[in-house]
């Protein structure tokens, strides 16, 4: 079989999600990120998998998104839709019980004339300029909106991998000043946020890359493992070249593993001639360009013939193979291909 296989433990998401959850106060709710395909691993798998071990509130991006969590979840859990009510969200929104996160008062007016009495929530923007109303435009609407029953009402924090970093105290203090007294859910923090301790945690908190194995949670388990498939083997005399662009030449005599994945399964181009796999323990350079469907690997020190090679393992997790190219592990674990034949283990007890 030419097609990777991507293992997804789904032992390491209770526990990552589990960590997280018992680092805030028993009053605050964890919630769980699965947009984006959770991160690419799996929304429908993941979600089920934490509804079962009593996640009530999950958070995707778009309607769509949401819609898709639904059907993986049915009735009863809350899906939260980070870029609100959007002009043709309207029947998905209310056939499907999604709450959307209302952005600004254009989405407010959608949405309660459109779906009055369905549920909603609200974001604020608190400094960092992406989504979410504003204080002044928060402000003219508020108590009409409050009047309205919001769920959850949120805003998300630019810094939080940074620590000490003064926007974090900023954002806090904005957040309070547009919130306080107000009998309404709140939510702040992300993975990030959590880590800040807890005057971040407020009711709800909604990590997403935590609970897939990547930093800032430096505790996570590492949850996905990327094997890639042996093609052929070919012995490749010193002083011949390999792949596009003759860029890499044997300095010595060398077996080369054609391995098959490559950019179009998003093992990005500048991966090449820098990128190292694995077999077991041994590490083995991708040597030459990464080309759509295929790279290619000095197997040359092992003492076996491999039948696959791992890019993600225990030996290289997303952050160390991010670093390579200078992007962060939410990258990686979004890029990973629709070709990669997903396998699922744990998630049960
Ligand atoms: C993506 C996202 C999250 C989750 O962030 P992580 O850093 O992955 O934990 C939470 N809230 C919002 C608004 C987001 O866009």
């Amino acid at each position: 079989m030419a097609t990777a296989s991507l293992r997804i433990d789904l032992d390491a998401v209770l526990a990552n999600w589990r960590a997280l959850d018992a680092m805030t106060s028993a009053a605050t709710e964890t919630g769980a990120v699965v947009k984006a395909n959770s991160y690419g691993l799996g929304a429908a798998q993941v979600a089920r998998m934490l509804a079962r071990h009593g996640v009530r509130k999950f958070f995707v991006a778009a309607t769509e998104e949401g819609a898709a969590v639904r059907q993986a979840l049915g009735e009863g859990p809350e899906i939260f839709v980070f870029s609100g009510h959007m002009a043709g969200d309207t029947e998905m929104v209310g056939d499907l019980a999604l709450t959307p996160m209302l952005n600004s008062v254009e989405q407010v007016t959608r949405h309660l004339e459109a779906l009055p009495g369905a549920p909603f929530g609200v974001q604020l923007d608190t400094g960092m300029n992406r989504l979410g109303m504003e204080a002044a435009e928060w402000q003219a609407v508020a108590p009409m909106v409050l009047g309205a029953g919001p769920k959850l009402i949120m805003s998300h924090l630019a810094c939080s991998d940074e620590p000490a970093h003064p926007m974090n105290a900023q954002q806090l203090a904005a957040f309070r000043a547009m919130t306080d007294g107000m009998d309404v859910p709140r939510s702040l923090s992300a993975t990030g946020g959590i880590l800040l301790g807890p005057d971040y945690h407020f009711d709800v908190t909604r990590p997403g890359i935590g609970l897939y194995g990547g930093l800032p949670f430096t505790e996570a388990q590492s949850v996905a493992t990327l094997s890639l498939p042996v093609v052929q083997i070919r012995d490749v005399p010193a002083g011949e070249t390999v792949g596009y662009s003759n860029t890499w030449t044997a300095s010595r005599d060398s077996r080369i593993a054609t391995v098959a994945a490559g950019y179009a399964d998003g093992l990005t181009r500048r991966l090449s001639s820098v990128a190292t796999l694995y077999h077991g323990a041994t590490p083995c350079p991708l040597v030459g360009r990464v080309s759509m469907d295929l790279i290619t690997v000095d197997v040359t020190d092992l003492t076996e013939v491999p039948r696959s090679l791992d890019i993600l393992g225990p030996h290289q997790g997303i952050e160390a193979l991010a670093e390579l190219t200078g992007t962060i592990g939410y990258e990686i674990l979004t890029s990973l291909g629709a070709r990669y034949q997903r396998h699922y283990a744990g998630g049960q007890a």
